[in-house]
């Protein structure tokens, strides 16, 4: 059986080899960029520093099968992630936890609003700010308000273009308030960094004899979907397409665009050891940019008297932007659904994948997802 992937990122690549290790299955990869891994490709700059060309990728997760299978394919620099946030020229540590709290306010507050967060919640909780903001008690009002105000409120407007309550609440959920002193970004018991990067361990993962990459391939110039069918070059389609692309672009944009933020990255490179404290610093009450990577402390690379940091600018996804986030909040979701119905009446297509499904997926999802759906097609097949 032959199966058709469109995307060679996190997706693509873990599929097309669940279904290459089948021995029942010759996989074509067609990729529209010049190289595979997606948006978790990096690649060393000019001063051969290892940088992430789309952002920032920090591995997590609780799926033990997922890890275990990206393990196949790389060691890992065990990184725990920590990220500050940059609020009125001091740096807190986010989520905003306990030593964020005595960070922000004086000794006898600042037990008083710890006292009421453990009663309240309990130690080691983890709260979302919507959460935090619906407390009547005094002393979670005035700490809900401080908190919303200072991490989150402008961070998200740069980001998604809208205020947090406009947004799915899930959303926010992913940065939680701590009641405890644990200051990594993620509590995930695997977390960590590919040692030779992501774009060398997809790489090794596509390296299978029954799978065979095209790059530089725009897939939608050759698939079309028309009513329940995919035609590939102007002839029907029969063979299984696992497509990891916009659902609008496959479809011609039919039901009009679906909105999407984009990001514009701006790397500088230094003549410095180190130029911030930690991996990523948030910038969440000035600046009109969201974040600042530093990519040595992400990856753990031994450079000295040079550094590269990125800055990132979120914006609305244009004509020809990478649409990088699907937007999380209810009328985006309404246009997906109605492009939904209307792809799953072709049997012979699936959709995975952050853009595919519109969904706000971590790697690691996307992993486990890629290895549900090959077993689901291969029991098909
Ligand atoms: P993608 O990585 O987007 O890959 C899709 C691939 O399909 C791309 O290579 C694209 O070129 C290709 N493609 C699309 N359309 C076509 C077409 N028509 N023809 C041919 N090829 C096509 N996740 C984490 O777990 N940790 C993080 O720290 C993290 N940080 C992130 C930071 C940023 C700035 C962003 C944007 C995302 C981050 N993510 C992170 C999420 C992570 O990028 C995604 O979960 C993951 O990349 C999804 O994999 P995917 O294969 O679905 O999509
Ligand atoms: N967020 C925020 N301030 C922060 C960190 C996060 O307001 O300092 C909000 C913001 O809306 C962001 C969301 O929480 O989009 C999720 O953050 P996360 O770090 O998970 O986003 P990612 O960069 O992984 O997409």
């Amino acid at each position: 059986m032959r199966y058709w992937i469109v995307g060679a990122g996190p997706a693509g690549c873990a599929l097309a080899r669940v279904l290459a290790e089948s021995g029942n299955a010759d996989v074509t990869v067609l990729e529209s960029r010049a190289q595979v891994a997606g948006n978790a490709y990096d690649e060393p700059d000019a001063a051969g520093v290892l940088v992430h060309r789309y952002g920032p990728h920090i591995f997590h997760t609780k799926d033990a099968a997922a890890y275990a299978f990206l393990s196949r394919f790389t060691d890992w620099y065990p990184l725990e992630h920590k990220v500050l946030a940059s609020v009125h020229g001091q740096l807190v540590p986010v989520p905003f936890n306990l030593l964020s709290l005595r960070m922000t306010y004086a000794a006898p507050r600042a037990a008083e609003m710890e006292k009421s967060l453990t009663e309240a919640f309990g130690a080691g909780a983890r709260v979302s700010i919507l959460d935090l903001l619906a407390r009547t008690e005094p002393e979670l009002n005035e700490l809900a308000q401080y908190v919303y105000e200072n991490v989150f409120r402008f961070y998200t407007l740069k980001q998604w273009g809208v205020a947090p309550d406009a947004l799915d609440p899930a959303a926010m959920a992913r940065v939680p308030v701590i009641v405890g002193e644990d200051c990594r970004y993620f509590q995930d018991p695997y977390q960590g960094m590919p040692a030779d990067g992501y774009t060398a361990l997809f790489e090794r993962m596509l390296d299978h004899p029954r799978i065979h990459v095209e790059l530089n391939r725009n897939a939608c110039e050759r698939f079309t979907l028309e009513g329940s069918e995919l035609r590939l070059d102007g002839d029907l389609c029969r063979e299984p397409v696992i497509y990891t692309g916009a659902l609008d672009e496959l479809m011609g944009y039919r039901l009009g665009r679906l909105p999407y933020r984009t990001l514009d990255f701006q790397f500088e490179t230094l003549p410095v050891d180190s130029y911030q404290p930690v991996g990523v610093v948030n910038y969440t009450v000035d600046e009109p940019y969201t974040r600042i990577t530093e990519f040595k402390k992400l990856t753990g690379q031994q450079l000295r008297g040079v550094t590269t940091i990125a800055r990132e600018y979120p914006r609305a996804c244009r004509e020809g932007d990478i649409p990088y986030y699907p937007i999380p909040e209810r009328e985006s979701g309404e246009r997906y659904a109605a492009y939904r119905a209307q792809a799953d009446k072709c049997k012979n297509l699936t959709l995975l994948g952050r853009l595919a499904e519109y969904k706000y997926y971590n790697m690691d999802t996307i992993i486990g997802r890629a290895l549900e759906t090959g077993r689901a097609l291969l029991g098909r097949g």
